[in-house]
């Protein structure tokens, strides 16, 4: 807990997730005096602890199972593994704990003055955080940045007090692993849930309320999602709609409007986020939410209110760490007056689906829709070297580019390592003028065998078709 404080900053930050903590650190690097009000018991953010690190950590924990029990080797020699749900989230705790530790050395090396507590403006140059026993600390100064975060949208007719229901949130506590589940709602935390849970060999069904997978995706690669989904033995559904959830002692049926009706043990209702806006005394300062509790901003991530900033997940969209972190840092550039917009462009996707997806760039209906002539380049994963000796064999990089100028406009992976290897792709695509070229893939020498090389082979594929 801080000492009381009654105190003046050239900027405070409310909440200390990727989009605090990226626009502190940028903040304080450029010395300047800055508080960051946390109102969980410890800082990180639902970045570190209800989203993307216990997520991943539980994600690896289940893959090195799951590929344990595929091991052929170990098979012969009659092992195989088995763990409680609970048992591997864990595994998971150990990195939040680290996590938190490291964050917390960040602060106070940067001399970023932490304070607990909700934050609420009180007029538009002054929040005050309220700590859980009641005390008060005065934050004042010229310039604030939300970061807030978003949480998991509960409709209230859905009983998530309920042992069988579920959210992203939830789900993190759930003790034993199911041997059904349905997960309503297939965005990325919904799409990764459910191929964790596949991964530990339960049945899946997975409802989606779109017509597509992940639609802001390239169409080939959420083609190729689906299909592996499918063919992991996942049951997909398309443009549902939900019309009631009723858990019962033996299992939840979630009944659509479509007249299905499913029955698994455990529903997870991964369907939707809520900007953390309320209680923020935003009719203070004379901002109102959109009924998602997100707020608007600017292109130089402004609220109507020119010195009070929002990024990250209270914005929506993409509402990514990776997003939220370099948005927080562009909001403090602002604040410092040396603001460089390529930073917020180009912002990659990652998908921690079995095998991950990852992109950066525009996709082919983008592509089309902008009448832009572009040729593609493929390279499917299974002929490559290092695919063949790890035998992660499923997926393909692809490489659109321009036919005229060969300057790269979008990549789009779908393979082991896809997040990791994206950003061979970025480096090239964020060029600018005639260093943007389809050439360097072809012209640079990838170590072999190398996931890095489909680089080399989808450029050359795609070269041949325009030269
Ligand atoms: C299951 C799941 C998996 C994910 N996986 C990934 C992934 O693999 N990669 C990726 O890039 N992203 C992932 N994400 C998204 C990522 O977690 C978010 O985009 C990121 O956490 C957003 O950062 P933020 O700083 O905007 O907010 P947050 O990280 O949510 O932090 C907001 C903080 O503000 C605090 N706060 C809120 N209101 C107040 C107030 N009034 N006063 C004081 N403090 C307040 C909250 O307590 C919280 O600590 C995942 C999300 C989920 C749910």
């Amino acid at each position: 807990m801080t000492a009381k404080l009654d105190a003046n900053f050239d900027v405070v930050i409310i909440g200390t997730g990727p989009g605090g903590e990226g626009a502190a650190m940028h903040l304080a690097k450029n010395r300047k005096q800055v508080a960051i009000v946390e109102r969980f018991r410890q800082i990180g953010g639902g970045c570190t602890h209800w989203g993307t690190i216990p997520s991943k950590s539980l994600r690896h924990a289940i893959f090195q199972i799951a590929e344990a029990n595929k091991n052929p080797m170990l098979r012969l020699a009659g092992i195989s593994l088995a763990l409680p749900f609970a048992q591997m989230r864990k595994a998971a705790n150990s990195v939040v704990d680290r996590q938190v530790e490291m964050r917390h050395t960040y602060y106070e090396r940067n001399g970023v003055t932490v304070v607990s507590g909700h934050a609420r403006f009180l007029d538009p140059f002054t929040v005050e955080a309220e700590e859980g026993n009641g005390a008060r600390h005065r934050l004042r100064a010229k310039a604030f940045v939300i970061a807030t975060g978003a949480r998991p949208y509960r409709p209230p007719e859905i009983d998530f007090n309920h042992p069988r229901v579920f959210d992203s949130d939830k789900i993190l506590s759930l003790a034993e692993t199911p041997q059904s589940i349905t997960v309503y709602g297939a965005g990325g935390a919904g799409c990764e849930y459910a191929w964790m849970f596949r991964n530990l060999n339960v049945k899946v069904k997975l409802i989606n309320t779109r017509s597509k997978l992940l639609e802001f995706l390239d169409d080939e690669i959420i083609d190729a999602l689906s299909y592996h989904m499918r063919d992991q033995g996942m049951l997909l559904r398309h443009n549902e709609e939900y019309e009631s959830v009723k858990p019962a002692d033996d299992g939840v049926v979630l009944a659509l409007k479509s007249g299905k009706q499913i029955k698994t043990d455990i529903l997870l209702w991964a369907n939707g986020r809520t900007g953390n806006t309320d209680n923020l005394g935003l009719e203070q300062i004379g901002l109102t939410p959109d009924s998602r509790g997100q707020l608007k901003v600017n292109e130089n991530l402004q609220t109507t209110a020119a010195h009070i900033y929002a990024v990250g997940d209270v914005i929506g969209y993409p509402s990514l760490a990776s997003a939220a972190y370099v948005q927080g840092r562009y909001a403090a550039a602002h604040i410092l007056g040396h603001a460089e917009p390529a930073m917020i462009r180009n912002i990659p996707t990652g998908i921690y689906t079995s095998p991950e997806i990852s992109s950066v760039g525009r996709t082919e209906r983008q592509l089309t829709e902008a009448k832009i002539p572009y040729e593609i380049g493929h390279a499917a994963f299974k002929n490559l070297a290092r695919e063949q000796i790890t035998g992660q064999t499923v997926g393909m990089l692809k490489i659109l580019f321009h036919r005229q100028t060969l300057e790269v406009l979008g990549v789009h992976c779908f393979g082991a390592n896809a997040s990791e290897i994206i950003h061979i792709g970025q480096a090239i695509l964020a060029q600018t003028g005639p260093a943007n070229t389809l050439l360097y893939f072809i012209n640079t020498t990838f170590n072999y065998p190398t996931m890095a090389e489909a680089y080399r082979v989808a450029a050359l594929n795609g070269y041949n078709r325009v030269c």
